[in-house]
C-alpha cells in the first residue's frame, strides 16, 4: 500500500509517498481501507515542528479517520466486512482508571494516531476492534472523518457542566475553524442565542450562509464585549467557546455573564496571558480546559449528525501529492471547517 510519511518536520516539511507492506492484522484487529482523513491543526503543528514531544519517527500523520472494514481478525465478533467506520483519536487499553471512567482519550497507555503511532494518511490501517465505531450506511465517509475530532471534541467541551440552556447567549470564537464551526452549529440547534467571531475576512461571506448564529469580523475597531452585551439584553454570554486561546482570552473573559463559563479548547499563538483576577471574581466566572473525545463521545457525534444537529463542514479535499498545498492552506487559515486528505 501507499502511505504518506513525514520525513522532516519544519517550516517547509518533507513528506514522502512511500510504498510499504500492507498491514497484517492480529486476531482482535480489523483492516480498514481509509476513505478520508481530516487535516487537523495538530497535524500542522507536528509538520511544522512546533509539536515534537512523543512523535514517532517517520510518522504517518492523521487522527481524524474514516473508512471501510475490508478484513476481520478471527477473534472479532461484533464487526463485519463492508461496514463504514470512524476511529478513535488514540489507542486505549480499556482497563485503566481513565478508560473505566469514560475518559479513554486520557488512557494511561494511550498512543495518539498520527503522533505516537502511525495514523490515517495511508491506504490501509489496522485497528484494534474497540478503536472503531460503526457509522450508519447512509453517512458520507468524507464528512464522517470529522466525527471524533473536531465534532466530538467540540461537543464534549460544550457539554461541560451542562453549560447552557435554550435562550442563553453563547459566544463562539474562531467560527471559521473546525472546532468553532461545529460548536456553533450545536449551540444554534440547541436553541442558544449564538454570536460568532472570525478574524478571517475571506471567510465572512461563506460563514454568514451557515447556521452558526450572527457572525462578526474581528478587527481593530470592534469592541467585542460591548457587542456581546448589546446582543444579549445586557446579560453577557453564559458560555464563551474559545478554541483560539490567548489572543481572545481577555475579550472572552469580559464577554461573560455573571456565573458565565469560558471553555478553552485551543491555544494558537502560544502567548502567555496576563489579567486581573478580579475579572473572574466579580463575575463568579469559571474557566475550563477541554480537549479530546472518548468512544462514548464519538457515538454522541454520530447521533448529532444523524439528527441533523450538525453537518460536517469539509471545504476542500486534497490527495497525498497535494499535502504541502493543504499544509499551507490550513496554516494560512484559508480553510473553512476542515480540509481532508483522500488517499489518491
Ligand atoms: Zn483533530
Ligand atoms: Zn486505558
Amino acid at each position: 500500500m501507499r502511505a504518506l510519511t513525514l520525513k522532516n518536520p519544519g517550516p517547509d516539511p518533507l513528506l514522502v509517498v512511500e510504498s510499504v507492506q500492507d498491514p497484517v492484522i492480529s486476531a482482535n484487529q480489523v483492516l480498514v481501507r481509509v476513505a478520508a482523513v481530516g487535516l487537523c491543526y495538530h497535524d500542522i503543528a507536528v509538520m511544522n515542528g512546533t509539536l515534537a514531544r512523543g512523535v514517532k519517527e517517520n510518522v504517518v500523520l492523521g487522527h481524524e479517520i474514516s473508512g471501510t472494514i475490508v478484513e476481520i481478525g478471527s477473534g472479532v465478533e461484533n464487526l463485519q466486512i463492508g461496514q463504514k467506520i470512524v476511529t478513535s483519536l488514540n489507542t486505549f487499553c480499556g482497563l485503566c482508571e481513565m478508560c473505566m471512567t469514560n475518559r479513554d482519550y486520557r488512557c494511561q497507555n494511550a498512543k495518539g494516531f498520527g503522533h505516537g503511532i502511525d495514523g490515517g494518511f495511508a491506504e490501509l490501517i489496522k485497528l484494534d476492534s474497540h478503536h472503531v465505531s460503526v457509522i450508519p450506511e447512509s453517512h458520507n465517509l468524507i464528512g464522517a472523518c470529522l466525527y471524533g475530532c473536531p465534532i466530538g471534541v467540540a461537543n464534549e467541551a460544550l457539554k461541560l457542566q451542562e453549560s447552557f440552556e435554550i435562550g442563553d447567549t453563547v459566544v463562539i470564537f474562531g467560527v471559521g475553524g473546525g472546532l468553532g464551526i461545529h460548536a456553533a452549529q450545536i449551540a444554534v440547534s440547541k436553541g442558544a442565542n449564538v454570536i460568532s467571531f472570525t478574524s478571517s475576512p475571506n471567510k465572512l461571506e461563506s460563514l454568514e450562509k451557515l447556521p452558526v448564529g450572527q457572525v462578526f469580523l474581528i478587527d481593530e475597531f470592534l469592541d467585542i464585549p460591548e457587542l456581546v452585551f448589546a446582543l444579549s439584553e445586557d446579560k453577557g454570554a453564559k458560555v464563551v467557546f474559545n478554541p483560539v486561546g490567548s489572543d481572545v482570552f481577555l475579550n472572552s473573559m469580559q464577554s461573560l455573564s455573571n456565573r458565565g463559563k469560558m471553555i478553552v479548547t485551543g491555544e494558537v499563538s502560544g502567548k502567555p496571558v496576563k489579567f486581573n483576577l478580579a475579572e473572574i471574581i466579580f463575575r463568579d466566572a469559571k474557566i475550563f480546559g477541554s480537549s479530546g473525545v472518548g468512544r462514548a463521545g464519538v457515538k454522541d457525534a454520530i447521533t448529532l449528525v444523524n439528527e441533523n444537529i450538525v453537518t460536517p463542514i469539509v471545504e476542500r479535499q486534497y490527495g497525498f501529492s497535494d499535502i504541502l498545498e493543504a499544509f499551507h492552506a490550513v496554516q494560512n487559515k484559508e480553510i473553512i471547517g476542515r480540509a481532508v486528505i483522500i488517499p489518491d
